[in-house]
């Protein structure tokens, strides 16, 4: 397939790597962090780690959707299929995150609420047409990647008159995760995490494009590469960071040239602007309170905003306390380093949410990467 198996060539792979080991300096470490739960999972799956030499480190960072929505949330969804009655649809992964009590979507499908699998926004769509007596909402969440999508859905439904259709609307913000790592006490003061680069995300950028970046780049002299999912773009990726790192550089660099440009895709960054503005303020699992972090429906198209048509009460809730997702997600901790990991928690029993996506850094180390654990090193 093109664009796909040659980005998985073997033997390119172990030549990338030679160049990453002849051009890491012996007597540094290097540290970057992979933004996107797509590129922990292309790291995981292709053991792209064992193909760098010990002193060049990757991170893993907040950039899986499902393991970023806090429990609050989800309780919100949870209040809306028990108390409200609604047809609530959502993605596989996200009925499986565990909520408050013991709580997810799918033990409330179990206990009779209305939950429903979908694979698209439209499904949502099709769901209110087929069903005009019954009140339908699509849990949305994710980046910016599947905003867009959400925004057409809200224009479809409203050009329809689909008066049983609504969203209760997740979606955040890439730019302003990293900027929430960057100045968080781990990364400036107490100096337990350190980074030297981001690999950027793919997806998102295709849609937001590089320019964002580069404020983390001018502002907070951290290289960032944008790169594809698939590991020959990851293996490049690390490459152009070392070399950047060794000559001094903090620059925005775009490794996946296929798909993203400098400015993105302005069609889809208009449609979000009609439909959403931002939230002052949005909880994160892991990074808590972020500031201008996520969007919500405007106020013109407030009949189809689930948070204005129902009530709704929204209460943070703290993670399990045994969890160490926060910290996984903040990039201080690794999920080995979690008492509960693979023990306690995993795939088919997740306590927290890094372990339900397989995007999830302990999902896919469950999957990939257990078997290695026996004499890890210290990160
Ligand atoms: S192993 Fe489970 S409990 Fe531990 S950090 Fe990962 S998701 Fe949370």
């Amino acid at each position: 397939m093109k664009y796909v198996e040659e980005f998985r060539d073997g033997e390119l792979g172990r030549r990338i790597a030679a160049r990453i080991a002849a051009a890491a300096r012996p007597d540094r470490v290097y540290r970057f962090m992979e933004f996107c739960g797509g590129h922990t999972h292309a790291i995981s799956r292709y053991g792209v780690t064992d193909l760098l030499p010990d002193n060049v480190r990757m991170v893993h960072g907040p950039g899986c959707p499902v393991c970023v929505l806090p429990i609050g949330r989800i309780d919100l969804a949870l209040q809306l299929a028990l108390e409200h009655n609604v047809t609530l649809a959502t993605y596989g992964d996200v009925m499986r995150v565990p909520a408050s009590d013991r709580m997810s979507l799918i033990r409330a499908k179990a206990r009779g609420a209305d939950v429903q699998m979908i694979y698209s926004v439209a499904d949502a769509l099709r769901l209110a047409r087929d069903d005009p007596g019954r009140q339908v909402v699509f849990f949305a969440i994710g980046f910016e990647t599947t905003t867009p999508p959400t925004a057409l859905a809200i224009q479809q439904a409203r050009r329809e008159g689909l008066a049983n259709f609504s969203v209760l609307c997740n979606h955040v913000l890439t730019p302003a995760a990293i900027c929430n790592i960057l100045e968080s006490p781990d990364v400036r003061s107490l100096g337990t995490v350190r980074l030297d680069g981001f690999v950027g995300p793919a997806h998102v950028s295709t849609v937001i494009g590089s320019r964002p970046y580069e404020f983390f780049a001018e502002e907070y002299r951290k290289p960032v590469v944008i790169a594809g999912f698939e590991p020959l773009d990851v293996m490049q990726a690390v490459l152009m960071l070392v070399e950047q790192v060794n000559q001094g550089r903090a620059e925005v660099e775009n490794e996946f040239t296929r798909a993203v440009t400098r400015d993105g895709n302005a069609t889809a960054q208009q449609r979000v602007a009609e439909v959403f503005e931002l939230r002052k303020r949005f909880e994160w699992r892991g990074l808590g309170e972020v500031p201008y972090s996520a969007l919500r429906i405007r106020a013109e198209f407030a009949a189809f905003d689930a948070e204005r048509r129902f009530p709704l009460t929204h209460r943070s809730v703290p993670d399990n306390k045994a969890c160490a997702c926060g910290a996984i997600l903040r990039g201080a901790r690794r999920p080995v380093d979690c008492k509960l990991f693979g023990t306690v928690c995993t795939p088919d029993h997740p306590i927290g949410s890094c372990m339900v996506s397989s995007e999830g850094a302990c999902a896919a180390h469950y999957t990939y990467g257990r078997f290695k654990d026996v004499g890890v090193a210290a990160g």
